[in-house]
Parts: structure tokens; C-alpha cells; sequence
């Protein structure tokens, strides 16, 4: 049966209407319509995208993967497990792979998630730990922020009977916090066994060597711990879309179950295969990226605007009229990302980019503020 102007949502349940839908970084293309701009004169600094590209190893692999797409992908990424292992001291059986690491996090949520349990994330975490809840009708409770950080003694708090899954961001996206590695090393000894937390560390590569996470020697003696982390970031391969978890084996198991068979594709195991034999592209991405956020944050203080001190490769600025910034930097030619969808109406997050990305994102700015102050 045909009607003039069907709506059909009313046939999902109640809990996937109410998801509220992710908000990404505006595409330089759809700017570009929109405003009339050469895509050329844009400045994209909303979705903490690596300036530099890829690694040129990657690259390689890329060209080469691309002449056996014909085949169906490993689906056990057997290589890039291998690989993954010995990097990062793992056993092959503690690993699962994700469609990038929001693929991670909905694996966690489908294998141990149902209406009648629980997830705890914090306010101003990432916006994907309420959208996977959500989707499997779980409850989500957001336990408020303390100064924009994780505030853990209220986490553990807020545990209950029902309580399965803890999502931990660390450093945070939008905030760009980092949680003190004893703290987090105490409340992981006080989470109860019924309970997993999955800490995700996509931006752990951003870590002076001195923050970087311990997390995959800490699974030796946690088995509710679920590690993620992303080849988006650092590792520039945000539109291939690959991660992978560390956790027990039992766990990664359970993950598994829930898994589509091919859920990564052939060229994106490639790609991550090689990047991670690219330790020096890592080190330049993570050098330049600290150069950029002293230029952006001394460029941010300049302007008389105050920022939260971030670990990873993005910040977030306190501005006013924060929308009406927005909106001005647009149609300037720069994206940044609007955060009022992560209860930060009065911020902006731009991501730090190439010396000169940043320089006009500052330059622009400060135009815009002066115009209108
Ligand atoms: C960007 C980001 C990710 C990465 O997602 P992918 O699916 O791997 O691209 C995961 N967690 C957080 C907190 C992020 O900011």
C-alpha cells in the first residue's frame, strides 16, 4: 500500500526513534555547494583528520591490495593480526577488528548489551556511547563531568546490578582530557567483575611518551577490560575505516559472534598492516600535531578566548555566540566542529592542522571576532 507521503518510522521501536543522529564534520564538497566555494579554498579542521595524509608505506600497500579486490577480505585478518600481536605484545586470540573503532564500540554494546541492562559514559564524552546503547535499547546513564573530565568516583558510583558496560574516553573527544593513570588504574580495581569498560584510546598516539596508555599490559590482570583503538587518527586512515579491541579472549569471543564476517575490508588491513611498520610517520604526525596546538592555543590566548587544555589533536575554545562563529568561519571557508550536541553550546572544537591550515582558521577568527565582538 502506497500513501501520498509515507512515514514509516513508527514501525521501529520507541528506543531507535529517540536516537538522536550523528552530527560528523561538514565534507569540504557539501561547503562547497553550499557556499559557492572552490573546495581548494577550504580549510577543513572538524573531524581530527591527520594533515599529513598517510603513511607513504601505506600508500604502497594501498596500490598493491587494490589489484586483488576482486577477493573477499581475510575475514580474521590473520596478517594484520599477527602483526598487531607483536607490536602491541598481545596474544592473536585477545584482538577483534572494526569497521574503524565506532565499530568496536557497537560490537561491545551488541554482544553485551539488552533492554533490561545498563551503560554508564560520561557528559562531554563521545557521542557514539549513547547512539550504540541506544540502538540495542539499553539504558545509558551520563554521569556529569568535573571540569570537563571524567569524574571516576562518580562512575563507580553509578554502577549498579544492571550495569555491563563502562565507555571510557581517554584522552577525550570533545574535551581533549586525559585521566591521571593511577586514578584510572584505581577505579579499574574497584569496578565490579559483571561489569566491562571499554577504553577507548583512539588518540593515544597524540601521548607524549611519558602519558602514553599501559592499558594492553593492564589486561593481564583485568578480564573486564576492553581496549580500543583507531587507525583514523594518527594513523590517517579515517576513510578506510579500520580499529581493533584488545580484551580477553572471551570476551573477544562474544565480540566476534556479533561480527559480520568481512566487517574490514582487504585494503584497510593492508593499509594498517603498514602504517604500523611506519614509526617514523607516526613521530612526524605526532611532532607536527605539537607544534600546531602550541601555534593554535597561543593564537587562541591572543585572542583573548579561553580553550581546555587538550592531549590530543584537536581543542575546544569558549566563544560566544558560538553558532553565529560558526556559521561566519563557514562561509570563510573553514569547518570546525560545533559541539552544543555534546551539552558545549558556548565551544567550538578545531582540530589542529598543517602550520598553514592553522593560520588561516586564526586569521579568519580573528577577523570575525573583531567585526563582530
Ligand atoms: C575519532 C574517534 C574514534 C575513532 O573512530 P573510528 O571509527 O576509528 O574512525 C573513536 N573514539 C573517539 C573518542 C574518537 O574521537
Amino acid at each position: 500500500m502506497k500513501s501520498a507521503s509515507p512515514d514509516l518510522s513508527y514501525l521501529a521501536p520507541d528506543y531507535i526513534r529517540a536516537i538522536a543522529p550523528y552530527q560528523g564534520g561538514k565534507p569540504i564538497s557539501e561547503l562547497a555547494r553550499e557556499m559557492g566555494l572552490q573546495e581548494a579554498d577550504i580549510v577543513k579542521l572538524a573531524s581530527n583528520e591527520n594533515p599529513l595524509g598517510i603513511s607513504p608505506k601505506a600508500e604502497t600497500a594501498i596500490q598493491e591490495a587494490l589489484l586483488d579486490i576482486a577477493r573477499y577480505p581475510d575475514g580474521n585478518g590473520f596478517a594484520l593480526r599477527s602483526v598487531v600481536a607483536d607490536k602491541f605484545k598481545l596474544k592473536p586470540e585477545q584482538i577483534v577488528f572494526g569497521n574503524g573503532s565506532n565499530d568496536i564500540l557497537e560490537l561491545a554494546a551488541r554482544a553485551f548489551l539488552t533492554p533490561a541492562c545498563e551503560a554508564i559514559y560520561a557528559q562531554h564524552a563521545f557521542a557514539v556511547y549513547p547512539l550504540v546503547t541506544q540502538a540495542l535499547g539499553a539504558h545509558g546513564v551520563e554521569v556529569p563531568a568535573k571540569d570537563y573530565a571524567h569524574d571516576l568516583p562518580a562512575i563507580l558510583a553509578a554502577i549498579t546490578a544492571k550495569t555491563r558496560l563502562i565507555f571510557i574516553a581517554n584522552p577525550n573527544n570533545p574535551t581533549g582530557t586525559l585521566i591521571d593513570k593511577a586514578d584510572l588504574l584505581a577505579f579499574l580495581q574497584q569496578v565490579p567483575p559483571h561489569v566491562l569498560v571499554v577504553l577507548d584510546e583512539a588518540y593515544d598516539e597524540y601521548l607524549s611518551e611519558e602519558d602514553k596508555s599501559q592499558a594492553f599490559a593492564w589486561l593481564a590482570e583485568f578480564d573486564n577490560l576492553i581496549v580500543s583503538r583507531s587507525f583514523s587518527k594518527a594513523y590517517g586512515l579515517a576513510g578506510l575505516r579500520i580499529g581493533f579491541a584488545a580484551c580477553h579472549p572471551s570476551v573477544a569471543d562474544m565480540m566476534n559472534r556479533v561480527r559480520q564476517p568481512f566487517n574490514v575490508n582487504s585494503v584497510a588491513q593492508a593499509a594498517a598492516m603498514a602504517s604500523l611498520a611506519d614509526d617514523d610517520f607516526v613521530a612526524r604526525s605526532y611532532a607536527l600535531n605539537q607544534a600546531g596546538m602550541l601555534q593554535i592555543t597561543k593564537g587562541l590566548e591572543k585572542l583573548g578566548l579561553s580553550y581546555i587544555p587538550s592531549y590530543a589533536n584537536f581543542v575546544s575554545f569558549a566563544v560566544k555566540d558560538a553558532a553565529k562563529v560558526n556559521q561566519a568561519l563557514l562561509k570563510n571557508g573553514v569547518i570546525v566542529r560545533p559541539i552544543a550536541n555534546y551539552g558545549m553550546p558556548d565551544y567550538l572544537r578545531v582540530s589542529i592542522g598543517l602550520f598553514s591550515e592553522n593560520a588561516r582558521f586564526l586569521s579568519v577568527l580573528a577577523q570575525i571576532l573583531q567585526s563582530h565582538p
